[in-house]
Formats: structure tokens, sequence, C-alpha cells
């Protein structure tokens, strides 16, 4: 993604937009350096050299993309992958639905072929397959992936693209739907991506994408869902002209709690005149063109939101420790990591975090090193504060550990602004 550019008297290297390959030169928000949030340390590595990478998000003055710079290759971060999605009950709830929702919608059956890229333990394709519509998934991950063969759904183990697509043609396979949860932002060749889409599609198939909306991150201000896995953040406005340029319609549009406020676009070819569009569309580019997602202003005043929202986070976690009280942290997901590291908070402020994954148990944080522990450890400890860092799941995390009432401990939820409940 980096193109050497003759400034003249220095040269420089500057990245390029991954979609239309336009110079990126506005930032969208600078975090620092930071390491991967998905690399926790065992306590003998804590006197290593931890790798960190910038974390810096541009935004494309010409096509508004949101991107971060591919400084990790998505080999190293995806093809042995930690997160296995039949763990959280709240999201297979919801793909049950999206399921059921599909089959009727689009009249889906035994004749149909559905696929599902970025598949992982097949979670979702489970649902289709027992209703008995034929299933294909595409996963590079080979530890999810084996789980999902052996629960008797057909995976791939690959990274999807149009070279992968363009095989599967020729085998004589084709999709009637093809869905892509989480993945969009995961792709750094992103119109390679979409390219196989266009290839992989029946002349009347549908495409279903969900991924985060831009709108609610910058609304909310979600900065710690920013991490070097995702390299795009995107609009409506941005994600419609990048399956336009691929000859793909967006021609309906849902909006979901998950997340913290995501989107799901469905698509279909250009031509296909057998679905027309529906009113979520036009209100939805509506109302991002109100937020002003097509003026770079937009963009570029979200710096000094993120700035403001880290000093009132420190502010108070500051007030609490003058005042001689202990807080602990709840989870340790993707985005605690980002907004750990950006803000500074080690374990000068949070004595440990617990988390449920028996994975992390043992370990430490990726560079703010503090140490992870089972959730019992908050009933030994008592702390005052217990700080939600996956605060899309506040009520079901403040629901499991409610107990913390009993000694008058109190939540904190840092995001969108530091709010506590007693
Ligand atoms: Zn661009």
């Amino acid at each position: 993604m980096t193109d050497t550019v003759l400034d003249t008297n220095t040269i420089i290297a500057s990245p390029v937009c991954r979609f239309c390959g336009t110079l990126l030169q506005r930032t969208f928000v600078d975090l620092g350096m930071s390491p991967l949030c998905e690399s926790f340390l065992n306590a003998d590595q804590l006197n290593g050299m931890e790798p960190f990478y910038p974390l810096h998000t541009y935004v494309c003055e010409k096509c508004f993309l949101v991107q971060l710079e591919e400084y990790v290759s998505p080999e190293e971060i995806f093809t042995e992958y930690a997160y296995f999605s039949s763990y959280a009950d709240s999201w297979l709830e919801h793909v049950r639905n999206y399921t059921d929702l599909m089959i009727d919608r689009f009249g889906l059956g035994g004749h149909s072929s559905v696929v599902e890229l970025a598949s992982n333990d097949g979670y979702l394709l489970q649902y289709f397959v027992k209703k008995g519509i034929p299933v294909l998934g595409v996963e590079p991950a080979a530890n999810v992936a084996k789980v999902a063969v052996e629960r008797g759904i057909p995976t791939l183990v690959e990274f999807f693209g149009s070279q992968c697509a363009r095989r599967l043609v020729e085998e004589g396979a084709g999709a009637d739907l093809i869905i892509g949860n989480n993945v969009l932002a995961q792709v750094p060749d992103l119109n390679d991506f979409v390219e196989g889409i266009k290839i992989f599609l029946k002349p009347t198939g549908t495409v279903t994408i969900e991924f985060p909306h831009l709108s609610r991150l910058v609304e909310q201000n979600q900065f710690d869902t920013i991490y070097h896995e995702h390299f795009s953040y995107f609009s409506f406005f941005s994600a419609e002209k990048i399956f336009a340029s691929h000859g793909l319609r967006l021609f309906d549009v849902d909006e979901l709690p998950t997340h913290g406020g995501s989107i799901r676009i469905y698509a279909c070819h250009q031509d296909d005149d057998t679905k027309s569009e529906g009113g979520n569309v036009k209100r939805l580019k509506e109302f991002e063109k109100e937020e002003g997602v097509t003026s770079l202003a937009y963009y570029e005043s979200f710096g000094s939101q993120v700035k403001e929202t880290k000093r009132k986070i420190l502010s108070f976690l500051i007030d609490v420790k003058q005042k001689g009280q202990t807080i602990a942290g709840y989870g340790a997901p993707g985005k605690g990591n980002t907004l750990l590291n950006y803000c500074g908070i080690r374990t000068d402020f949070l004595d440990y975090v617990v988390d449920r994954n028996p994975y992390k148990h043992g370990k430490y944080t990726p560079g703010t090193h503090i140490p992870i522990y089972h959730p019992d450890k908050m009933r030994e400890t008592r702390p005052d504060y217990v700080m939600i860092l996956p605060w899309n799941l506040k009520n079901e995390v403040m629901g499991q550990l409610s107990y913390i009432r009993s000694w008058g401990g109190k939540f904190i939820v840092p995001i969108p602004e530091v709010t506590i409940y007693s």
C-alpha cells in the first residue's frame, strides 16, 4: 500500500487509498503507536521487546474511505485465530434470526446455494444446514475451519478473492446468497475481494454484508474500535461507491444494534431487475449527508473529539486514585487494548483485568502489561470500581457482575463518555 512520491527536495513514502489509489494526506485520527491487540503476553515475555505499529487512520479525500495502512499482513493475523464466533450467545441469536429472514425474503431452499465468507466455526451456516439448504464456508483460519468441518459444514481454508471465485465458478459453483459478516473491514485488497463477490454471485443472487457503521463510530466516540486488524471503516456512501465500481448495486440496508451500531447492506448485480430499491437506502443516504460524510471537515474534526474523550477518561481515573480507591477492568477484547494503550492506562490505574476466556488467564495485556485473571478475582479483592472495556456488552456484563454492588462497587463505562453506574 506504500507509494514513493517525489516531494521537491525529499523523497517521502505515502500510503494510497486501497480503493481508488489517491494519495492519503488527510488524517482521520492518529492513535499513536500500539501493539497488535490480540498479542497477549506470558510472564516471561514482559521484559522483552514488543512490536508496536502506528495506529494512524486516514480519510481519502476523493472517495472518503477511512482506512489504516496494512502494517501487518492478514496471514499473520488470521491464519490461527483465537476468536470463535460460537462463544457469544447474543451473536448466535442475531444470526439465527438473520437466517430465517433470508430464507423467507429470498425463497431459499434445497435448490439454493449459500456461501459465507470468513465463515469462522460455522456459527451461522449451521442454521441453513438445519433447513436442508446447501452451504459452503470460506475461512482462512485453519483451526476454526476445522471445527466447522467437524460439524458437517463444508469449508474451504483460504482467503477469498477473485482468483478463488474464478476457480469455483469454473468448477460449476455459484451463489444465490453470499454473506460477509464483519469481514469487509479486515480485507486489505478490497477491490479484489468485491470483484470476487461479483464473479461468484449468480445472476439474480443476493449479497449481504454487515459492518460497523462509521456514523456511529464518529457520533459515539468509538475510537477504540480502531485496531490493526481493521483496515477500513465504512459509511454507506463509501461502500456504495466501492460496490458500484465492481458492477454491484446496493438495493437495501438495515441498521443493527450489533458492535455499537452496524449496518447490513444488500447488493445484487447492477442489471438485476428483480430487485427494486428499498426506502431505507434513500433515508440512510440523506442521514449520512446531513451528518457530513461527504465533507472533509466531518472527518478532520474527529481527532480533537478523541483527544477530549481521552482527557475526560484520565481526569476521572486520576480523581478516583487520588481518593485512594481501587479500579479493576472487565474484559480484554481488542477494543480494550486500543483504549488502554492510547490513554496510557496501566497498573497505575487498573490493578488487573478479568476475562471469561480461559486462554487469557495468567497472561498480560499487550503494551500495557496489566495482568488478566478469572472473574472470581473480583470477589477476593472487592474493587471500588469496575471499568467495562467491551462497552457494547455493558448490560450483559453489569448483569453478570451485579454482586459488586454488595460492597458498594460501581461500574465505569468509558465510551461514548465516562458514565458511572452504581
Ligand atoms: Zn479513495
